[in-house]
């Protein structure tokens, strides 16, 4: 990785406008008192193009592979908030706990890379409570993690209620803040609504129901660049965007 910082003022002003428009949209998409927080997703792209970002008042990133966002971390400013959106396997615990400045980790789904995180939390900072978004499957395909969507027969054995509880009762330095999903590529390239954040807004208010919990404390983690800002208009509270802000990334992405 290239760890220099400086960046040309041509490439800073292009991402400062390229962040202004998705911001432009996301504002006109969205419903009366919401206020949606846009997550620049800088995986792959160097530590320039962050800090060009960042001096033009952006704050909230997010990385897909933990050794480049514990290193992209350390070189960059401190408020920074970092969101975690890849895959962390249980043995990276210890890393993840070791970055500050982690807003949230938005793909959690298992109690076991729970436990391992509790585990970190208590070694490395007692008092530190690590704010956790639940990774939903809304699309059902095999090759996309999270747990299975709540319904209206759900109840506190379904296994996303199962895990919150589980944080609630026994991870005491894990919050659950709310709930992401990735979706499947078709819907988020057809027009309309699209039934992977129906799902996600459902599986919410079981949540909500299940945990005796007002649903506005939770977040919805969803809409990429295809889509955001339709999912805006569905109620995201949070949305993920990386080619419209950096442009297209080299292919070494399917893991
Ligand atoms: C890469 C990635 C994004 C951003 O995707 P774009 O289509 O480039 O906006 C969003 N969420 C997750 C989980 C990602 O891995």
């Amino acid at each position: 990785m290239d760890t220099s910082l400086a960046y040309d003022p041509q490439r800073g002003a292009e991402l400062a406008e390229n962040v202004k428009d998705v911001l432009k949209e996301i504002a006109a998409a969205r419903p009366a008192g919401s206020s949606p927080r846009l997550v620049a997703i800088s995986k792959i792209k160097p530590p320039s193009d962050i800090q060009a970002l960042y001096d033009a008042g952006h704050r909230h990133f997010g990385e897909n592979y933990i050794q480049e966002m514990a290193e992209k971390a350390q070189l960059l400013p401190r408020d920074i908030c970092w969101h975690f959106v890849g895959t962390l396997q249980s043995n990276k615990a210890n890393l993840l706990a070791s970055i500050p400045n982690v807003f949230v980790l938005e793909t959690l789904a298992s109690r076991k890379l729970a436990d391992k995180l509790q585990n970190a939390l208590a070694k490395t900072d007692p008092s530190r409570v690590l704010s956790v978004y639940l990774q939903v499957n809304t699309s059902g395909e095999d090759a996309k993690s999270g747990l299975e969507p709540l319904t209206a027969d759900s109840g506190p054995d379904a296994e996303l209620a199962d895990l919150a509880i589980h944080i609630r009762d026994s991870c005491p330095q894990l919050k659950v803040i709310g709930l992401m999903t990735i979706g499947s590529w078709e819907a988020s390239h057809a027009e309309g609504e699209n039934p992977d954040f129906q799902r996600l807004r459902e599986s919410r208010k079981h949540l909500a129901r299940i945990l005796g919990i007002d649903e506005g404390n939770l977040d919805l983690s969803m809409g990429m660049s295809a889509d955001f800002a339709e999912a805006v208009r569905e109620g995201s509270s949070s949305v993920r965007v990386g080619t419209r802000i950096f442009g297209a990334r080299p292919k070494k992405e399917s893991k």
